[in-house]
Order: structure tokens, then C-alpha cells, then sequence
């Protein structure tokens, strides 16, 4: 079924600039620039932007190319009407409008044409993989994630957070084809190769496009402070950043290339690696021509995608879905990728397992940031001497420190953090030290302390296989339970027993001197394991 925007022409494909002249000129709201009057354009001053959809209303509106002149663009508006396509449209008494043919930011955006049939996502999820690999090798369980991002750019407003993606790998490895073949797929795609360009924050506020950077270098300070105020605003909805006194709205997916990963593990954990290497493999090349054929054929049929299924994704996301074990983060990060395959069992099977993965190997990256390294320390605080049935009570700013550098020293780590981090880092996790007498800061282990801690461990993904010594990952024994450990599901699958007291008892001298040769493990003194939890 062809797109149809109102037209009478229903004999002919019906393309959007057809309904745009039909429509808009009959519709108060939808005023193409032909027929505006002139009072408006005195009053209202026009901005050059797509205007914001108004879910309460169930009016969206979607940037697309003018399909009889490509170099002009259009809005094409839907939801709570027959689709349209209008020149400029009036919301908040405000007049936004397409930029000018000349204008630098559109031609910089892929864009659909009209609407096209999309087919079920998940045989559209199977087209993009194929269109990748045509271009680059990437290994399977990555290619999916990079089609699920794909699909998921199209439903930024349906998920809670939105993913980025991290393509690493050397020279030649096929990085910024990766980055055009996203260009040509990804609802707004915007290609540069400068994030420090000041205009960028425009643009991006503009037109909410899935930003994507090639060539990042990390080495650069300007450019990593740039790509910090990004990455802080731009995955989380509703959060602008300020730069030059005004706000920006950056929210959106994103990809970015680099010889390598981002060395902070903050960055790295708000997305997705995407590895690759040099192949011998010849793959064709992906010429300007190439990238506007790709376009054309994808770019009509994903905005389609958005407006028939966008109701279905969003409550789709809203979903329980079997993501135990993963951390915090990367639950979201799944349950925007895994929303736009509407419940697919064998693609979404798939997906969780790569982001599995992921999540394994971005949790050792994780466990060097400082809030990680205290609450790690934190929680083997808390658990120490149960076992002898007398738990810690107090704990120094000092001690925490020096306990983690031994750790990191015995782990043949070069980094280290000094008391005064580790105060800063357990107040800007909200745990309030005080003084400990005269011999320096600290934390009382009370009850609703160590219940704060478990709350905030349960938040960072730290669990009791954290902090588990190799023995009790062995031998699947954790210890003595702990109440905590279980309300928040920390118990990280070990088996935890109540020991019972040891009951003094008399035996003859030889024997005691016996047992005590035998007995090395205190375990095995204090009794018979009572309860299993
Ligand atoms: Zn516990």
C-alpha cells in the first residue's frame, strides 16, 4: 500500500508533496509558505526546526524530504489524523519551519522521501543485517546489535534511555563505512567528523537526529569535554545541557568511532562496543551514489515502521522481560533495543544474549571507577565477621582507601585512590561520614546504613559473587545469609548457610590435641550447617 496524504489523486502514487499542496492549503494549522499570510510572518518570528511532538495531543511530526525536490524539505504530520505532509506548522505560538535548500544542517541529515510498505520488523531487522554485511564484517552477535539500534532510532520518545554505540577498531577496519551505512538506515542520521563544532548543539536540538562521530579522539581534552556534555544530556530523556546560556535538547541514540574504547568506564558503560578488525574480505565500496541508493530504498520504509508500530513499540517497552542478571543500566539498554522487535522470542533471545555479553565484559571495566571500588569495599565491610558473630561497627575514610589499594596492588592494578577520593566518592553517593573520635572520618555500620548500602550495591550491578573470595566461587558457598543480601537479590546465585554456635565440650587431652591438628577450618568447630537459603 503506497503512502496517501489526503490527495484526491488516488489513481497515481501518491507522494508527499502531492498531499502537502492538497491538505495544507485547507488546514488552519498546516499553512504551506505559498500561502502564508504576510501578518504572521510579520508577527511570528519562524524557526527553522522540527516542532516537538505533542504525545497528549497524539500529534507527531516527522522531517522527511520533499520527494519532487529532494533539496527542500517538508514535514510530514501524524497520530491523531490522516497523515499530512505541510511546509510549517504552528505549535505553542510558534512557527517552525524547514531550513533553505542552502541551508548546510538538512543536507547533512538522511531522510525519507514519503512512506513505504515496511513489512514486519523483524524480517526488516533480517534486511538490515544484510545490507550491513554487504559492506563491512562484523561478527553476528554485533551486526544484531547494530540492526536493533537501527530500529531502535526510529522510537527514541518509546524508550527510557537512548543506547549509544562505541565502533573501535584500527585503521582500515571498516569503522567509518559502518558509521555511512548507519547514516543511511537511522531515522535522522547526521554524519561529522568534528564534535567540537559549536553549531552541532544546534543542529542536534533542531532536528533530534541520531548523531553519529567519526573518528573521535580521546587523546583530545577539548573534544573529550565536548563529547562529556554529549554523552551526560544525550542518553537520558528530558535532561538539556547548557552551553552559552541556552538549552539543548541532545537526547537521542548515538554512534561513534575510535581507534579505541573510551578509557573512562563511565562512557563506556552508557553504550555498546562494536569491535572491528582489517579483513581480506573485498566488500564494495560505499560511494556517495551508494549511500543515497541505500537511503531511498530504507528511509520511506522505516518512517513507516514509526508510524505503524509506534503505539505497539512503546507498550511493547512497558513490558516484563526475563533480563535477570544484567545491571541496571544495561536492562534499559536492552529493553530500548529489544521493544522495536515486538516480542520476536528468537531475535529477542539473540539480543539479550549479545548484550549478556557485553554486560560481562563492560562490569570489569566498571569495577576501577571509584563509586564501584567503595561499594565493593563497603559491602565486604558489611558482611566481615558475621560469620564470628562480631560484625564491624566502624569503618575510617582512611581504612576503605588503604583496603582498596591493597586490593588493587594484589590485582596489578597502577591506580590508586587517595582518602580524600574516597570521602568525596561517599558523599556523592550520599553516605555521610562523621567523626570517628579523634582518630579521623568515618561510617557507623548501623542497620539502616547497611541497608543504604545494599540499596546503592544493587543499583551499581555489585552483587555477593563480587566480593565472593575464590573458594566460595569454587564451591558455590557464600557464608552466613544476610538478610539484605537477599532482599535486594544479591546473593548472586551462592548458596549462604546459618551456622550454629559452638558448643563447648569436653574432651580427653589426647583427643583435643588430635582435633587440633585435623581441624584447620573454624567452619568446621562451630558446628553443623542448620538452614540452607
Ligand atoms: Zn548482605
Amino acid at each position: 500500500m503506497r503512502a496517501h496524504f489526503g490527495s484526491p489523486r488516488t489513481s497515481q502514487r501518491v507522494t508527499p508533496i502531492s498531499g502537502r499542496t492538497a491538505v495544507a492549503a485547507n488546514h488552519s494549522k498546516g499553512v504551506p509558505s505559498s500561502a502564508t499570510n504576510g501578518d504572521v510572518e510579520k508577527h511570528v518570528p519562524k524557526t527553522q526546526a522540527c516542532p516537538p511532538d505533542d504525545p497528549h495531543s497524539g500529534e507527531f511530526v516527522e522531517a522527511i524530504r520533499d520527494c519532487q525536490d529532494p533539496q527542500k524539505m517538508m514535514f510530514l504530520r501524524w497520530g491523531n489524523r490522516p497523515e499530512e505532509v505541510v511546509s510549517e506548522i504552528e505549535r505553542c505560538a510558534q512557527i517552525f519551519v524547514p531550513p533553505t535548500p542552502g541551508s548546510k544542517s538538512f543536507q547533512e541529515l538522511s531522510l525519507p522521501t514519503g512512506l513505504e510498505p515496511c513489512g514486519a520488523p523483524a524480517k526488516l531487522c533480517s534486511e538490515i543485517i544484510s545490507a550491513i554485511s554487504e559492506y563491512v564484517k562484523v561478527q553476528p552477535d554485533e551486526l544484531l546489535i547494530c540492526a536493533a539500534a537501527v530500529l531502535a532510532s526510529w522510537f527514541p520518545d518509546c524508550a527510557e534511555v537512548a543506547p549509544y554505540l562505541w565502533i573501535t577498531g584500527p585503521l582500515g577496519s571498516g569503522k567509518t563505512k559502518l558509521l555511512k551505512l548507519l547514516w543511511c538506515l537511522c531515522r535522522r542520521g547526521l554524519l561529522v567528523g568534528d564534535v567540537r563544532a559549536g553549531s552541532l548543539y544546534q543542529i542536534v536540538d533542531a532536528w533530534n537526529p541520531t548523531l553519529l562521530v567519526d573518528e573521535l579522539d580521546f587523546s583530545n581534552s577539548t573534544a573529550r569535554a565536548e563529547l562529556l556534555r554529549l554523552l551526560r544530556s544525550g542518553s537520558v530523556p528530558g535532561t538539556p545541557t547548557i552551553r552559552n546560556g541556552k538549552r539543548y535538547s541532545i537526547y537521542g541514540l548515538k554512534a561513534f568511532s575510535s581507534r579505541q574504547s573510551p578509557d573512562d568506564a563511565a562512557l563506556a558503560s552508557r553504550g555498546l562496543i562494536i569491535s572491528m578488525s582489517p579483513t581480506a574480505c573485498e566488500t564494495p565500496a560505499l560511494d556517495n551514489f551508494a549511500m543515497r541508493a541505500l537511503e531511498r530504498k530504507f528511509q520511506s520504509r522505516m518512517c513507516r515502521l514509526r508510524l505503524r508500530y509506534h503505539a505497539a513499540v512503546k507498550k511493547q517497552h512497558a513490558l516484563p522481560m526475563d533480563l535477570e542478571g544484567l545491571s541496571p543500566r544495561m536492562k534499559q539498554i536492552a529493553r530500548a533495543l529489544a521493544a522495536p522487535l515486538l516480542g520476536d522470542r528468537e531475535l529477542t533471545a539473540k539480543l539479550i544474549a549479545a548484550l549478556r555479553d557485553q554486560d560481562e565484559q563492560a562490569s570489569i571495566e566498571r569495577s576501577l571507577e571509584p563509586e564501584w571500588l567503595v561499594v565493593t569495599d563497603l559491602m565486604t565491610d558489611c558482611h566481615e565477621g558475621l560469620e564470628r558473630g562480631r560484625p564491624i561497627s566502624e569503618i575510617f575514610v582512611g581504612g576503605i582507601a588503604s583496603s582498596i589499594n591493597q586490593r588493587l596492588k594484589f590485582q596489578g592494578e597502577d591506580i590508586r585512590l587517595s582518602a580524600k577520593k574516597v570521602g568525596l566518592t561517599l558523599k556523592s553517593l550520599g553516605l555521610r561520614t562523621e567523626s570517628l573520635g579523634r582518630t579521623g572520618r568515618g561510617l557507623r555500620l548501623t542497620s539502616a546504613l547497611k541497608l543504604k548500602i545494599h540499596q546503592i550495591a544493587a543499583r551499581l550491578g555489585i552483587d555477593r559473587r563480587t566480593i565472593a573470595p575464590m573458594t566460595a566461587l569454587e564451591t558455590g558457598y557464600g557464608g552466613v545469609p544476610c538478610a539484605l543480601c537477599k532482599k535486594f537479590k544479591l546473593t548472586g546465585g551462592l548458596r549462604f548457610i546459618a551456622l550454629k554456635a559452638p558448643m563447648p565440650r569436653r574432651r580427653p587431652a589426647s583427643d583435643r590435641r588430635e582435633l587440633l591438628k585435623v581441624v584447620d577450618n573454624p567452619r568446621q568447630q562451630r558446628g553443623a550447617p542448620k538452614k540452607e537459603e
